[in-house]
Parts: structure tokens; sequence; C-alpha cells
């Protein structure tokens, strides 16, 4: 077995460890495993294990992966996790089933353009930089709940969840308890939020997919 399989399935099973202490049905949080970085040849024997859940962070690197992927593994479902620039919405409507990070009213209107143009239907999620850290992308927590809004209602674009990546040097609790309230008053029912080190509490706070990395493949 490949040490991604191994560690594939630990991380299998600690999140049906902590979907059973927060008393949520086993299967309820989805396991993106993120493999940005890593070739084909690294990811071929994650999807041989069963893994069909798959995040890059690149729009270009994708697509030198996963045509070729996808043609031996139709059933996958790819995520697009980093940042959309809106020259790339093209591409991004074409490779991917998620993008969970549309962050502003240009990215909204181009993937609104493209969904129309593609007859593509990519489920769409809402990236809230819940720090507000300057240097990462994301809509302010105080603006997210109008976005949502105008997503719906000037763009026609349906909004399956929020995502977020909480400041690496802080607990990360709190913003998930944050995207949390943000999901519940924009009413949508998503929350991609935990990562290879906090992939557990992301679960105790209602993540209903988690976004796992360096713990499957290994460092970057
Ligand atoms: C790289 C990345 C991850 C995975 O991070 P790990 O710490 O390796 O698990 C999750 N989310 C996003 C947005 C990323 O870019």
């Amino acid at each position: 077995m490949s040490d991604a399989v191994t560690r594939l399935n630990e991380v299998r099973s600690l999140i049906g460890k902590a979907e059973s202490e927060a008393r949520r049905p086993a299967g309820s949080a989805t396991l993106v495993a993120v493999c940005k970085t890593f070739d084909t040849d690294a990811i071929r024997p994650v999807l041989d294990a069963g893994q069909r859940v798959f995040g890059e962070n690149r729009v270009q690197e994708a697509q030198s992966k996963w045509p070729e992927l996808k043609a031996d593994f139709p059933d996958v479902e790819l995520h697009l996790i980093g940042p959309l620039q809106s020259n790339k919405a093209r591409e991004a409507v074409a490779l991917f089933d998620v993008i969970e990070t549309v962050d502003r009213e240009k990215i909204a209107s181009e993937l609104a353009k493209e969904i129309a143009k593609q007859g593509k239907k990519p489920a769409l999620y809402v990236q809230v930089n819940t720090g507000s850290e300057p240097q990462k992308a994301g809509i302010e927590p105080t603006d997210a709940v109008a976005f949502v809004t105008r997503c719906r209602e000037v763009h026609g674009l349906e909004i399956a969840g929020l995502m977020c990546i909480p400041p690496a040097d802080e607990n990360p609790g709190p913003h998930f308890a944050l995207l949390g309230k943000l999901a519940r008053e924009s009413n949508v029912p998503g929350l991609s939020m935990g990562m290879s080190g906090d992939f557990e509490t992301a679960i105790a706070f209602g993540a209903t997919s988690v976004r796992v990395g360096s713990a499957i493949f290994g460092v970057r």
C-alpha cells in the first residue's frame, strides 16, 4: 500500500471518530483530498483506494492533471479551492464540479456568464475571510450575507455553501463558529472548513466538508 493510501485510511477513520463524537451521522463530513503539487502518479493510488473527491488550488495545474485522470475515473468530483481570476472563469467552469472560492462581484458575474454559456453547473461556495487578513482572499464577514444575496438575486447563482481558511496562528474554533453562523444567516447548507491540522475541530463545529492535503499526501 502506498504511504498516501495508509494515511488516507487513517484520516478517514479520524473523520469517522470526529463525526461520532459530535453525534453526527457517519459520512456527514465529506473528505476533499487536496492534491496540489502532487503529480498523477501520486494521485492514482488514492483514486484506486476509492477516494473520489479532490481539491486543487490552481486552475492551470488542475488542467494538466485531471482531464487524464477523469477519463479513467469519470465519477471524480473536483473542487477548486484556490483563488480564481476572472479571466480563468471559462476554464474553471469547464473543469471543476465545485468552485469554493467565489469572493467578489466580478467573479460572480463571470461565473454566471460561463454557466449560462457552457450549460454546466458547478456547485458554488463563497469564501469568507473570517480573520480579515489583508493577504488572504475571501469576502469580509460583515459583507458575507449581503454578498450571498447578491449572488442569488443579481447573478442568478445558487450558493451551496461557505468556505474559510482561518489564520494560521489562531485557534480555529471561533472562525469555524463564525462561518457556521454566517451560513445559517444566509441560509446555505454547506460548510467547507478544516485542513490537516484542524479537520476534527471543524467537524465538531459542523463542517460538511474538510479539505485535507498534507495529512494524506505528505509534505509539499
Ligand atoms: C492546501 C490547502 C488545503 C490543505 O492544506 P493541508 O494543511 O495540507 O491539509 C486546504 N485548503 C486550502 C484552501 C488549501 O489551499
